[in-house]
């Protein structure tokens, strides 16, 4: 339980940031170990931490697929369903770039859909809108770690036989309706980069059905038909085909490494996560000029990320004075995310107006990213809240 000290206005003396990994000499001493042996690219400890993190989520076949990066398995799981141009790809308009990007690099076209305003995922409702002919697949993000309302999306999904591939970027762990996000039959993305609820520093993994994750295992790889680590291994063989021209998406032993202990940690990364942003909300629920994020009663979130919305009308100052004002007071911060339709690509390809997803919009200018990771001490925590409060007080309409 933490409980913070209010009403101080001492500004710390260190800069907090708002989400540095967590490496402890576990992890040091696995990479140590690594380089010390003959596999340092892909090899047993990927192939050990491929079972394992398949193991925690519950994947089909209780096991995984490791690549470089969540990019990569978005990348890799739209080409295992043979998406291309000509086909349309639903994502949410509050996301990160590289779940758009990575239709646009195989020729489709992303088309956006809004998201709810308590949960920030993709809105049914919205999806249901922009469904076409042309639509392939639904791209749902779990958004700071709130899982989407995937019950919603599998009735249109089976309404108009679209396929379902989760970025599952901010997912470790999330649970909806009592089931964890990786252990569906459809292609997750989760994703190891250095700011994420567990980091390989780059990194990430795909879980679905056994014969989805082999096409997408020899699509990472060159198109390769036999694992590359295979062929120097004893008993292995020089002899390899090439079915298709593949990427080069492959984790190396180094991450896995990283990996390895990251997941024995994050159990108890999550319960730091909860307990944070629990007092978080504790804190800043009742405060007219602040609202805190949702969490829904069926669900468990893996609270990657604590996205605080101001109530600009009860403050004279607006977000991005606010983030300069946490700035003066050493704490991080950051933005999740400008939408995509208003990143200048986008709008210029497909010429969006900033009004056209009015409720990620709205979402947008009103929030601010504060600190969440588990190495926050509670006194961390009361700095944080102390600040948020001080700033709300000194600026009140
Ligand atoms: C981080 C992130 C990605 C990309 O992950 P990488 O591992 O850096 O490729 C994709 N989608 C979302 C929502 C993310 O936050």
């Amino acid at each position: 339980m933490i409980e913070p000290s209010r009403g101080t206005r001492r500004v710390r003396a260190e800069f907090l940031p708002y989400s540095p990994p967590s490496i402890g000499q576990e992890e040091i001493d696995e990479v140590v170990d690594t380089l010390r042996t003959d596999w340092i690219t892909t090899g047993p400890k990927t192939k050990a931490f491929e079972a394992q993190f398949g193991a925690y989520v519950g994947a089909p076949g209780a096991t995984s697929l490791m690549l470089n990066s969540c990019t990569a398995g978005l990348h890799v799981a739209l080409a295992t369903l043979g998406v291309g141009p000509g086909d349309e790809v639903v994502v949410p308009a509050l996301t990160f770039a590289a779940t758009a990007n990575v239709v646009e690099h195989l020729g489709a076209k992303p088309v956006l859909a809004d998201v709810s305003p308590d949960t920030l995922c993709i809105d049914p409702a919205s999806v249901a809108s922009v469904v076409t002919k042309a639509t392939k697949v639904l791209m749902p993000v779990h958004y700071a770690g709130h899982p989407a309302d995937l019950d919603a999306l599998d009735a249109l999904a089976d309404a108009n036989g679209l396929h379902i591939v989760e970025d599952a970027a901010h997912a470790a762990p999330t649970w909806y309706r009592g089931t964890m996000i990786g252990s569906r039959a459809n292609l997750a993305a989760f994703s190891f980069y250095a700011t994420k609820n567990l980091t390989t520093a780059e990194g990430g993994a795909l879980t679905g059905a056994p014969e989805r994750l082999e096409t997408a295992r020899v699509l990472g790889l060159h198109g390769m038909s036999k694992d590359a680590w295979k062929r120097f291994d004893k008993g292995g063989s020089w002899a390899y085909d090439i079915v298709a021209p593949g990427f080069k998406y492959n984790m190396t032993d180094i991450q896995a490494a990283l990996g390895i202990h990251q997941l024995r940690k994050l159990a108890g990364f999550h319960r730091r996560r909860q307990e944070v942003a629990r007092a978080y909300t504790e804190a800043f629920a009742g405060v007219p000029a602040l609202q805190p994020p949702t969490e829904r009663s069926d669900v468990v979130s893996s609270w990657h990320l604590y996205v605080l919305r101001l109530r600009t009308e009860h403050l004279r100052i607006g977000r991005n004075a606010f983030i300069e004002e946490l700035k003066a007071r050493n704490i991080g911060t950051s933005v999740h995310y400008r939408p995509l339709h208003m990143m200048s690509f986008y709008a210029d390809k497909y010429g969006f107006a900033p009004h056209d997803y009015p409720v990620a919009r709205d979402a947008f200018e009103r929030m601010i990213s504060i600190p969440l990771h588990p190495r926050l001490s509670d006194v961390d925590v009361a700095d944080v809240v102390d600040a948020v409060l001080g700033i709300v007080a000194d600026h009140a309409a």
